[in-house]
């Protein structure tokens, strides 16, 4: 089951784009560098002065390590602190969303002070999204009516309209055409990159006066001593892996906020957090998850069918686990292809990367892509839980916000437009409490109550039993009958609402009572390994750093794991970063091996580890993947 350990080639490859990006002059927003986040903030002022907020960070000094007396221990140093109105975790379609809203209702109100800062981890906004991605532009087209108008000289021009749509249920070389439920009627929406998007989004953000910081990772969240959040801190820069300081250490900062909107994405780290403290999933089922894997090309013209939508089911997935694949053409010659592997599959030999390489090699995919060329790869995960796993979105202090509170709509593969329109609503929710002039801790009642009134809570209702359907012994078939009476004729209207099956962790069965999948070798041309793969991703992580996917023990972790799953966790993750290598020195004979450089930052690897021992914590600032396209 051993295989060499990570080629180092993707963290000096990674450190190339980083020393590119440090090198690009163009926007304010693409100055992120690995080494100094502090020197980004520098760099970054003129944003906030640029709106018109000219209140500046406090003034400890930024002495490096050198400087310091060493019998005091850096890590317990004073950290820097800023104090804002709102603080915005995560630059993804929610975070600008509510960034935006909260920004356009304060100029509109000639409260020009009233600041509201984003962090986000990635060295650029978008260099961390995935996404299929067919936009509904519902909430888009309220945050920025004019944003595809041809008078906007910054409209978002990268836009295809979804013309045709198709869905097929595949066997292993026929694929058969079947009903697309109404909720996959993409007319009226659009085929974009989503990553392209973001970035668009962050330039309107900074436009109405946003303060935007990328290369930021929030990696703790500060409570005030009655228990409210009153912000977040980034992590220190300059740790070794064993825990201390380097000569190029820098202490975290601090930022304090009336409000702190969490918008990380998809099992967020903080929110993960904030939920326990709060115990925010009391009244919901648990949050239940997919892998998404995607593929960019650019494919041959006379394959190229601009605006075409498909779907498909069946193989080359096994009936007990739940997914499809898409193919979208979009822009001149693209196709955006993935497949969406539901995470409670209970098989622990099964691969998702492996089936996504797989499934293309049918002839529906096959036909397009061959004679293309492979031009991006990414992964994330993506919610299903949809309605039952909704948990309490406020807190004292601050809510949740996006696919964090887990508003994706399954049957449609959406979650842009909710993500989206929570934002907005969030972002009126608080602008209203801190109008009130409220003295000590906010708590977002009314952001409750909008959702509830929104078009995210009967959207998502309407569809609540159609994933928990594939649960029932028939598996894949049952679900996909269920689901088309559910789409076309009861349409959540039925008294009952189905229960998930539990947290996906606990789907997983032992490895000596399934069957071991053996997948069939990359050809490299329209199937690759895994690591040619994680190399079209740009990801990087300084490697001399605290392992940010903390295992407390790796003996015990592959004591405890190897013996039942025999290396799941190197299939699941779609980057190679987990590995068991032969060792003789070993009572197992093998070794547990994490090659954290290569992580994309999928979240796949917390949500399926069935002994749920592997924490994901943010790395260092402006690391990870640097997607194009996806
Ligand atoms: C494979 C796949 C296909 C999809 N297809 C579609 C589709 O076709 N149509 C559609 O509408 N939706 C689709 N979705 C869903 C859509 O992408 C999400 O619903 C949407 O991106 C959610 O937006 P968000 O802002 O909540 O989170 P995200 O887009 O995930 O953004 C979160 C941001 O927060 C940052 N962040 C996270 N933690 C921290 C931290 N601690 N500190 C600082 N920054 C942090 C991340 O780097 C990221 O930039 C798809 C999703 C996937 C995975
Ligand atoms: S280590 Fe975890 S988060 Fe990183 S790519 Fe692998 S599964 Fe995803």
């Amino acid at each position: 089951m051993a295989s060499k350990v990570a080629s180092p080639r993707f963290l000096s490859r990674g450190l190339g784009l980083a020393a590119e990006r440090a090198t690009c002059p163009t926007k304010s927003i693409r100055l992120a560098t690995i080494p100094s986040q502090r020197s980004l903030l520098r760099s970054y002022r003129p944003a906030a002065i640029r709106a018109g907020q000219r209140r500046t960070f406090t003034s400890t000094s930024r002495r490096p390590l050198a400087d310091l007396d060493h019998s005091v221990d850096p890590r317990q140093q004073y950290r820097e602190s800023d104090q804002v109105d709102v603080c915005i975790v995560g630059g993804g379609p929610a975070g600008l969303s509510a960034a935006i809203r909260l920004k356009q209702l304060a100029n509109e109100a000639g409260n020009d002070d009233f600041r509201v800062l984003l962090l986000e981890k990635a060295g650029e906004l978008g260099d961390h999204i995935v996404s299929g991605n067919v936009v509904e532009p519902s909430a888009l087209s309220e945050l920025i009516p004019d944003w595809n108008s041809e008078d906007n000289p910054n409209r978002f021009e990268p836009v295809t309209p979804a013309t045709v749509d198709r869905m097929r249920f595949l066997t292993k070389n026929r694929s058969i055409p079947i009903p697309a439920p109404p909720q996959m009627n993409n007319h009226g929406n659009y085929i974009i990159s989503l990553n392209q998007f973001t970035k668009w989004l962050g330039e309107r953000a900074e436009e109405v006066g946003v303060e935007i910081y990328p290369g930021f990772a929030a990696s703790e969240v500060l409570y005030t001593p009655d228990g409210c959040v009153k912000g977040v801190a980034t992590n220190d820069l300059g740790v070794a892996r064993d825990g201390t300081p380097k000569a190029s250490f820098e202490r975290g900062m601090e930022f304090h906020a009336r409000v702190t909107l969490l918008a990380e994405g998809c099992h967020g780290s903080l929110s993960k957090q904030v939920i326990k403290k709060y115990d925010l999933r009391r009244d919901c089922q648990p949050q239940t998850y997919a892998l998404g894997i995607k593929e960019v090309w650019e494919v041959q013209p006379e394959k190229f069918q601009k605006g075409l939508v498909v779907h498909s089911m069946g193989y080359p997935l096994p009936s007990d686990t739940y997914g499809g694949g898409w193919m979208y053409h979009f822009g001149e010659n693209m196709v955006s292809l993935g497949l969406v592997v539901g995470l409670d599959y209970p098989n622990p030999w099964l691969a998702p990367y492996g089936e996504f390489q797989k499934m293309k090699h049918h002839p529906l995919y096959k036909s397009v892509l061959e004679g293309g060329k492979c031009i991006s790869y990414g992964a994330r995960t993506l919610n299903e839980g949809g309605f039952q796993s909704i948990p309490k979105c406020a807190f004292p202090g601050g809510a949740l916000i996006g696919d964090t509170a887990g508003f994706l709509n399954v049957p449609k593969i959406k979650g842009t437009h909710t993500a989206m329109r929570s934002g907005m609503l969030a972002a009126e929710a608080t602008y209203t409490a801190l109008s009130g002039n409220v003295e000590g801790s906010v708590f977002l009642y009314d952001y409750e109550d909008k959702l509830r009134a929104s078009t995210i809570w009967s959207e998502l209702k309407e569809v609540r039993n159609m994933r928990p359907s594939f649960h029932t012994p028939l598996g894949l078939y049952g679900g996909i009958l269920y689901s088309g009476l559910e789409a076309y004729i009861l349409r959540g209207k039925t008294p009952w609402t189905l229960k998930h099956a539990g947290p996906d962790h606990e789907a997983t069965k032992l490895a000596d009572q399934c069957k071991k999948i053996e997948y069939p070798k990359p050809d490299g041309k329209i199937s690759f390994d895994i690591l040619t793969s994680v190399s079209r991703t740009g990801t990087n992580h300084e490697e001399d750093q605290p392992c940010h996917l903390h295992v407390k023990d790796w003996d015990k972790h592959a004591q405890m794991e190897w013996p039942k799953y025999k290396g799941i966790e190197n299939r699941f993750c779609p980057a190679g970063v987990y590995e068991y290598i032969e060792d003789d020195s070993k009572e197992l004979g093998v070794r547990f091996q994490i090659n954290a450089q290569n992580c994309v930052h999928c979240k796949t690897c917390s949500i399926k580890v069935p002994d749920q021992d592997i924490e994901w914590r943010t790395p260092q600032g402006g690391e990870g993947p640097k997607y194009v396209m996806t």
